[in-house]
């Protein structure tokens, strides 16, 4: 019923491969990652222990497909390693979650040259990725980058512009960053997405981030100045960003993110049933698992996560079977999970009394994290807009 159980009974139903996958996390976040989530919360330091876990026990390339050598899993597997992950320490989810969704995004065209210099060492553990499209003047827009891409040599092109919120900023070895051409005679919003390695010249980032919660994802600005890029790394064809960002960016992405803040709502549901079950009063002796308006709570907060848990996975495998009815379950996911998680939080801060409210308890970070749901891109109110348009057959970006 309860995260642990409730994911041992799932395992049940899942191609053995991915229970074994899945059990693997398991073992790394108990040991890895729980230890550490307070100081990464804390000091703010990006989950350097459990992301190397991750990758030395062979999860680099989880969504690398496995003719090129990877895992093979979808968002699936994805939505399931975040949640676990999420349920001690939601940075280390969305750190190593971003690197699978920057991954799958690099996987999608991969040419023989980017499979070399990129997918075999993200699959042997040695190279991490990132995706890097949000800028300070499109915001949530995130989908129309201003950042330029411009052909100045038959192999080389230059990339001007500047990032914000790069997740794993500074750590990560390559970035997928979005663009658009720089040329005034391409067609109007010919966006492309290219690889930059970390060590490229011109590249410079701000501010170390220091968020209100979320605090190991080193969401950085970056900034691109005259960054020279060779052709080699440029996905796919010039102007396939839009492809990309539906077909791989948003799928991998919203479902990476929805497994991380299913794991805080499964962290904080946890808390308050054992709260209910241990609090026991010195007058009465009796507990508050006794008091019946608190079993209806518990009961209607589980029956909350359930539910959102069920369509997720539901979206994530439609998506993963190419459905193509999968896009507006898949778009309703991270809205519904962004919801459940805030108020499973905030519910969960009322049935545990006083002590939850204390600064540096385990909901206080919870709530924290939990909070950066609706505004992480695609926000819950454009994906709301986006799920309708969809079920009403209009184009998903227009008027
Ligand atoms: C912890 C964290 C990690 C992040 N990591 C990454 C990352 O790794 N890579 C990356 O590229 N980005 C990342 N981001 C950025 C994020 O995805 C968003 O782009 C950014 O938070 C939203 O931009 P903004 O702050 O300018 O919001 P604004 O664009 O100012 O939006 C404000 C509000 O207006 C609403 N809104 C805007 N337009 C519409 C509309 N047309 N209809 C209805 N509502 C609308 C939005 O939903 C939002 O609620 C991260 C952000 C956070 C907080």
């Amino acid at each position: 019923m309860f995260p642990s159980d409730s994911t041992k009974k799932q395992k049940r139903g899942y191609p053995q491969e991915l229970g074994s996958i899945l059990e693997r996390v398991q073992e790394i976040t108990r040991d890895v990652v729980a230890p550490n989530a307070q100081s990464v919360d804390q000091n703010a330091s990006w989950p350097e222990a459990g992301i190397r876990a991750l990758q030395q026990a062979g999860l680099g390339g989880l969504t690398v497909p496995e003719m090129l050598g990877g895992l093979g899993q979808g968002s699936f597997a994805l939505t399931q390693v975040c949640e676990i992950l999420g349920q001690e320490c939601a940075s280390t989810a969305m750190c190593f979650g971003m690197h699978c969704v920057g991954s799958a995004v690099l996987s999608a065209k991969a040419t023989p040259d980017q499979h070399e210099r990129y997918l075999l060492p993200i699959i042997e553990g040695k190279h991490l990725t990132t995706l890097s499209l949000s800028e300070v003047g499109t915001g949530s827009h995130f989908y129309v980058p201003h950042t330029q891409l411009e052909a100045v040599s038959s192999d080389m092109y230059q990339v001007n512009g500047g990032k914000t919120f790069v997740t794993n900023g500074g750590y990560a070895d390559s970035y997928v960053i979005s663009t658009v051409a720089a040329d005034p005679d391409a067609p109007v919003g010919q966006f492309s997405c290219i690889v930059v390695s970390n060590d490229a010249k011109g590249l410079s980032w701000g501010e170390p981030w220091n968020g209100l919660g979320m605090r190991g994802n080193s969401s950085c600005a970056l900034e691109l100045d005259n960054v020279m890029v060779p052709r080699s790394d440029l996905l796919g064809e010039e102007g396939d960003q839009i492809w990309y960002v539906f077909q791989v960016v948003a799928p991998y992405f919203l479902m990476a993110m929805s497994g991380a803040y299913m794991g805080i709502a499964s962290a904080a549901l946890e808390i308050a049933r054992n709260h209910l079950i241990k609090r026991h009063y010195s007058d009465s002796g009796s507990s508050l698992a006794r008091v019946q308006v608190l079993q209806h709570r518990l009961g209607t907060l589980w029956a909350m996560l359930e539910r959102t848990r069920r369509l997720t996975y539901h979206a994530a495998a439609s998506f993963d079977a190419g459905d193509p009815d999968a896009l507006p379950a898949v778009f309703a996911t991270k809205a519904e999970v962004a919801e459940c998680a805030v108020n499973m939080v905030n519910e969960v801060m009322t049935l545990t009394g006083g002590m939850a409210y204390r600064q540096g308890s385990r909901l206080h970070q919870l709530l924290r994290d939990a909070r950066a749901a609706h505004v992480m891109a695609p926000t819950t109110d454009l994906l709301r807009i986006w799920t309708g348009r969809t079920l009403l057959g209009l184009p998903i970006l227009g008027d």
